[in-house]
């Protein structure tokens, strides 16, 4: 099959929706990451996007909708703390995990009896999903295991040959997946860390959430898989106050086994590293965030085959970093 990459103009935002309309897979930009779509009732395309991907099929979807009325369709029970919820964060990088109605098929929710809804804010996406018509099941855009796509080239890259069209929105603002919130039991609960910091949701529900590490359990299904990992060995360094010295002593260390090892800072901090092989990453957090899965990518393009990565503060968005760079490196922190 050929892969078209496409500008997001009427026609071929139309073109797209007809596609997931009869059944396809069409991959979307949003303002997290690329997802690759399918219409949440069609069970024969969702089960075709676990095979395009490789993904486990207990890793369940997210699905992706356009209106308030979308979410109902697939969501039994909308609490007044959902509602809170969606009212200040949506559309935007929230994923709310919701007692599921029983139409949503069970490969979309690997038979939980939740369903994970976001209304993504990205431009295109919006216009794609209302063209959709339907809510659309869509996991990451990337071949399972490889860092997320963040912009159509990535996209190509991983699933040339296997989807019709790419939509082109451009790089991904945020460039990081969603938070995810369940929010069907009694007290809200993070399930994963991502565009939304867990300050703001506290803010709003105006109580504190409880998270994976409080309860010492990894609570969201897809998260016991190796997820966001390049080529190259990633490692991953704790944020504290001489961790230049660290990075750099491991640094020297792979170069004297013979490595070609690349860091991944901070602007501000590129020169701590004297002449050793650096990634700029940007102003701040969010910079780092929106470049983090591209850099994974740019460092197998580019032959380094061990990257190091800065540790970051663990608020707003660097929460999000954090639990990306211990998936990706397979938690090799220095
Ligand atoms: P991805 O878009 O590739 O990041 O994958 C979607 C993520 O959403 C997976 O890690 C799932 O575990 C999570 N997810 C989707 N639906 C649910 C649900 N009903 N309950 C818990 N997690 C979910
Ligand atoms: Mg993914």
């Amino acid at each position: 099959m050929e892969t078209r990459i496409l500008q997001p103009n009427p026609e071929n935002i139309r073109l797209c929706a007809q596609r997931i309309k009869s059944g396809g897979v069409v991959a979307f930009p949003t303002e997290t990451v690329y997802g690759l779509g399918a219409s949440a009732f069609e069970p024969r395309a969702v089960r075709e996007i676990f095979r395009i991907k490789g993904r486990p099929n207990d890793n369940p979807l997210i699905v992706h909708v356009s209106s308030l009325e979308q979410i109902r369709e697939v969501a039994d029970l909308v609490s007044p703390l959902a509602l809170k919820l969606i009212s200040a964060f949506m559309p935007g990088a929230l994923t709310l995990v919701m007692k599921r109605k029983s139409c949503v098929p069970d490969c979309v929710t690997a038979g939980l009896d939740t369903v994970g809804v976001r209304m993504p804010s990205n431009e295109a996406c919006r216009k794609f999903l209302a063209e959709c018509g339907v809510p659309v099941a869509a996991p990451s855009a990337n071949t399972s295991t490889r860092p997320s796509p963040t912009c159509a080239e990535h996209v190509y890259d991983d699933l040339r040959g296997k989807i019709p069209y790419v939509l082109d929105g451009g790089e991904c603002e945020i460039g990081l997946e969603s938070t995810i919130l369940d929010v069907s039991g009694v007290a809200p609960k993070l399930l994963r860390a991502g565009g939304i910091s867990i300050e703001e949701l506290e803010r709003v529900c105006g109580l504190k959430i409880q998270t994976a590490s409080s309860t010492g359990k990894a609570l969201c299904p897809g998260m016991k898989y190796k997820h966001y990992s390049p080529k190259a060995e990633v490692y991953f360094s704790a944020y504290y106050g001489n961790m230049f010295g660290g990075i750099n002593a491991h640094y020297d260390l792979l170069v004297s086994s013979g490595k070609n090892p690349v860091i991944l800072c901070l602007d501000k901090n590129a020169s701590l590293y004297g002449a050793r092989k650096v990634y700029r990453m940007g102003a701040d957090y969010g910079d780092y965030a929106r470049m983090l899965f591209a850099s994974l990518r740019r460092a197998d393009s580019q032959n380094y085959d061990s990257v190091i990565a800065e540790g970051v503060p663990s608020e707003g968005i660097g929460a999000a970093i954090i639990n990306r760079l211990v998936k990706s490196s397979g938690g090799k922190i220095i």
